[in-house]
């Protein structure tokens, strides 16, 4: 049975657009006709004597009770990139980048677009395309080339797509059984799963790559025979995708990873998500709280940086797209006090600058790399102040978390200050001692991406 409107109306906003539609398409005759065929996998009838796939639908269990509590249901794959639209409103609702700054901007937009026109002509025209040598660097750009090779969960897990080699590599030491659900999408018999009754606290993994996908936090008792989950240990190591096997519509969930069949996704599961994740006791393994978990079951070494420029909307959405940043917080650091707020902060007397917590792979994004990045968002040579944003706690700092990173980014401003960009003009950037790191209000993180606009960049 399709999932109505109602019963799909958060998950299928966080699902991607694709996944979103088939969702909301209900099956066809010709589709359904087609899915008629013999099921290739194993059914039986030992629940509750319902001839059964992995996780009925809510309509055969009508014991179950629905989620209406009318709260956020949480857990599905999210892309975390948007279309970004250049210029927009920021900080307070001012606009950013207005006055000479914007002209520039404009300029810069309109250069970009002759550019592009003029590229357009010389493909028509059958000749070689030149980039321009002085093309901006996009951080958008660089992360897209470099999520092909390095992608990260926030939780600091690589998920990454494995190679087919690698996953025909893996799958040599799976079961036949292991096999069949795994890599041909099957589903083990109702109860007879050997991690349906689990009770003890650990986690649990992918059986082929390792990827932590569930905790046993998150665990219930659903009756469905299969062990079921209201969230995953992270919503991105869970790959959603639309299933019409069997006559009905409903959502396939996969290892981000490696793409084995996992089991699938209901709407029918308990508070906080409304969320029941149906899994198959053969695509999981699982290690009880204590017991060490393999290297590719492991988050990736990471390390840390704060940075302070401006408006931390703008800055934690520039840095967030930096290729080998698993994660950009805004927050507060360098005031009189360990805790605060925004309003605080706000009134001009805790002395806190709005700083960017990055935590990044040191692998694939060198501590230096994030001060280019750094000084490229924000214009270093404003005191107090970014464009219309006016006061201390907008003021230019990194915040060193030990003396390598003071020793790199104090070269790093001297290096910077002798360059034609900044030959007449002074950078003010302080540099600081990392102290406590406020974190924000939860209506801060991922401003822009969860409202759109962006902050515009400083012209070089
Ligand atoms: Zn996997």
């Amino acid at each position: 049975m399709p999932f109505t409107d109602s019963q799909l109306s958060w998950p299928r906003r966080k699902l991607r657009p694709a996944v979103r539609e088939m969702c909301r398409t209900p099956l066809d005759s010709t589709e359904a006709s087609s899915r008629g065929q013999p099921m290739a996998t194993s059914r039986c009838r030992n629940y509750n004597g319902v001839e059964a796939v992995d996780g009925p639908p809510a309509a055969t269990t009508p014991e179950r009770s629905r989620n209406t509590s009318g709260r956020p249901r949480q857990g599905f794959s999210v892309s975390r990139r948007r279309l970004e639209a250049p210029g927009g409103t920021c900080c307070n609702g001012k606009i950013h980048g207005q006055g000479s700054g914007m002209t520039k901007y404009k300029t810069t937009l309109l250069a970009a677009a002759g550019v592009t026109a003029i590229a357009l002509v010389a493909l028509r025209a059958g000749e070689p395309v030149v980039k321009p040598p002085d093309a901006r660097p996009s951080p958008r750009a660089a992360k897209s080339q470099t999520d092909r090779a390095m992608t990260y969960s926030k939780s600091g897990y690589s998920i990454t797509p494995l190679s087919a080699e690698r996953i025909d590599g893996l799958a040599t030491s799976l079961t036949p059984d292991e096999r069949r659900v795994l890599l041909d999408s099957g589903t083990e018999r109702a109860g007879c799963g050997t991690l349906l009754d689990n009770k003890e606290e650990g986690t649990y993994v992918c059986r082929l790559c390792g990827l932590p996908l569930f905790s046993s936090a998150a665990k219930f008792k659903s009756g469905t025979g299969w062990p079921s989950f209201f969230q995953p240990f992270d919503p991105v190591h869970i790959h959603n995708k639309r299933d019409l096997g069997h006559g009905m519509v409903r959502v396939e969930t996969q290892c981000a990873r490696c793409r084995s069949h996992l089991g699938h996704v209901f709407d029918d599961g308990p508070d906080p998500t409304g969320l029941r994740y149906c899994m198959n006791s053969a695509a999981l393994r699982f290690f009880a709280k204590g017991v060490e978990l393999p290297s590719e079951s492991r988050p990736i070494p990471t390390e840390t940086a704060y940075f302070a420029g401006g408006c931390f909307w703008g800055l934690e959405d520039r840095l967030q797209q930096v290729p080998g940043v698993i994660s950009a917080v805004s927050g507060f650091m360098g005031g009189k006090n360990d805790k605060t707020s925004y309003k605080e902060v706000c009134s001009g007397t805790s002395g806190h600058a709005e700083t960017v917590r990055v935590t990044f792979d040191p692998k694939q994004a060198p501590y230096r790399k994030l001060l280019e990045w750094f000084f490229k968002f924000h214009d270093p040579t404003q005191l107090n102040r970014q464009g219309p944003d006016v006061g201390t706690q907008y003021r230019s700092a990194i915040f060193v978390d030990d003396d390598e990173q003071l020793k790199l980014a104090a070269g790093y401003v001297e290096e910077l200050q002798r360059t034609d960009r900044f030959r007449d003009r002074k950078i003010v950037t302080q540099l600081e001692k990392a102290g406590v790191f406020c974190e924000a209000e939860e209506y801060h993180q991922d401003y822009h991406e969860k409202h759109g606009g962006s902050c515009a960049l400083p012209t070089e």
